[in-house]
């Protein structure tokens, strides 16, 4: 299949089964923002608990933190954001179309300078300028400069100005981490590759402060568990690799970077990164505020500031890589069949009910089994109309990995028909033991 072929089709599919949709779709979209329905919503939110199970929950060295959105506009004068967080932007005199300068020559774009994607070749590239990709609005009710606040474009800078109130008041020792999932937003320039790139989306960042001199240590470790949780969604290890940044490529923050790369239809792009940010964001504000940030230890009778370790992942680009690498299409008797391979972890629906027919007791049979479902909090979907075949078809394209199927047989043995979305494979079961047999494959 070809590249853009694969993305067609998963946009198209994101559609028909309610995983995502243009946002503002009636009006006409809106510039690079999706909206998650019904089936995305429960995939997205598996992939959030996933990460905050893993990083948060399972250890006792990390803590959780949900910050605001808007912060003290300072914030971001310390995080060299104002100044720094630019792109390079430029544009064609003749078509009027904008592009960042950097990606001319890169796959987004898929041109040379000479030659963008206009409808004239004739084009005549500006000056670039750098442009800042922060969103600005206004605090209160006075639209002037002295209210000016920004949306995040990371959620990191939360986590560094509670630095001391997460430690003081959860008692953590240095190491320990902040973790915090929440949206964030950019003017992109060229957003783009539907939720690749987009204005608004979440990120699952964690940062971790540890004692200068043991970052490089911790860095590595970070590297492994993270690349860890990635394997852990299911998606090919064949389609995972990390970067490591050059000098030229190290954001002004960053003593070292690695960025944990993903092989998308269009290409190897980064899905997460991993920064040794040392002590720069924690120097920077204290200087901006005047507030001391240094963790004493009073055990060791020592002061210092740490450094940080942060692992950053988009939820959205996430969610993208686990769609593509689950999205397969065969041939089965002869017909094709569209199947979304997910994690049954991670799947929306774990399990579809069916009454083979509409009579004999049978959807009352199945609806009894939903219900007690559901009530296990294994979200399941029950389903009567049309053929068996279709209902079967609608559930591999929402990845569904079980299908029940109650039948004649089932008022007969109390038995259910249940079938295995990969391997196609049909078995018996009693109903009694169904919830514990789904509890069994979906943890
Ligand atoms: P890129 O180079 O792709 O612009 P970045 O290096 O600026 O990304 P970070 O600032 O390290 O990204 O953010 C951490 C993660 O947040 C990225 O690895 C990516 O998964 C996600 N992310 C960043 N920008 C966007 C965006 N515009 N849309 C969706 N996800 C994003």
């Amino acid at each position: 299949m070809a590249e853009h072929d694969v993305m067609d089709k998963l946009v198209s599919l994101a559609k028909r089964r309610g995983f995502i949709f243009q946002s503002s779709e009636i009006y006409g979209g809106t510039g690079s923002v999706w909206d998650y329905g019904p089936l995305g919503v429960e995939l997205k939110r598996n992939v959030k608990n996933l990460w905050w199970s893993r990083m948060v929950h399972q250890r006792d060295d990390v803590e959780g933190m949900d910050t605001s959105i808007l912060m003290n506009p300072k914030v971001w004068e310390a995080s060299g954001h104002v100044e720094g967080f630019t792109d390079p932007l430029v544009e064609c005199k003749v078509c009027k179309k904008r592009f960042r300068e950097d990606q001319l020559a890169s796959q987004e774009c898929g041109r040379k300078p000479s030659k963008h994607p206009g409808e004239h070749d004739d084009c005549e590239l500006g000056e670039p300028r750098m442009f800042n990709l922060m969103f600005r609005t206004f605090m209160g009710p006075v639209e002037d400069g002295g209210s000016t606040v920004y949306l995040r474009p990371e959620t990191a800078q939360g986590s560094y100005v509670n630095f001391l109130n997460a430690q003081m008041t959860s008692r953590q020792k240095v190491p320990f981490g902040i973790a915090q999932i929440g949206k964030a937003f950019r003017n992109e320039i060229t957003p783009g590759n539907f939720i690749f790139r987009t204005r608004e989306f979440e990120q699952a960042e964690m940062q971790f402060f540890v004692k200068p001199g043991s970052d490089e240590e911790w860095f590595e470790y970070w590297l492994e568990q993270r690349m860890d949780w990635h394997r852990a969604l299911g998606v090919r290890e064949e389609n995972l690799r990390i970067h490591e940044h050059g000098a030229d490529e190290l954001a002004h923050y960053a003593r070292r970077a690695v960025d944990i790369e993903y092989r998308f239809p269009f290409g190897w792009k980064e899905l997460e990164g991993i920064h040794n940010r040392t002590d720069f964001d924690l120097a920077r504000h204290e200087e901006y505020s005047g507030k001391r940030l240094e963790y004493i230890d009073s055990g060791a009778g020592e002061r210092f500031l740490p450094y940080v370790v942060e692992t950053a992942v988009g939820v959205d680009r996430t969610l993208l890589a686990v769609l593509s690498d689950a999205y397969h299409e065969e041939d089965v008797d002869g017909d094709e069949r569209v199947v979304l391979r997910l994690d049954p972890g991670l799947a929306p629906i774990k399990a579809a009910i069916f009454p083979l027919v509409k009579k004999d007791g049978l959807p009352e049979i199945a609806r009894k089994l939903a219900d007690e479902l559901r009530g296990a909090s294994i979200n399941s979907f029950y389903d009567e109309s049309g053929s068996i075949g279709r209902r079967y078809r609608r559930q591999d394209e929402a990845g569904t990995p079980f299908c029940i199927t109650v039948d004649g047989q089932t008022a007969e043995d109390q038995t259910v028909t249940l079938r295995d979305r990969d391997s196609l494979e049909q078995t018996r079961v009693e109903l009694s033991q169904v919830r514990g047999w789904l509890r069994d494959r979906i943890d």
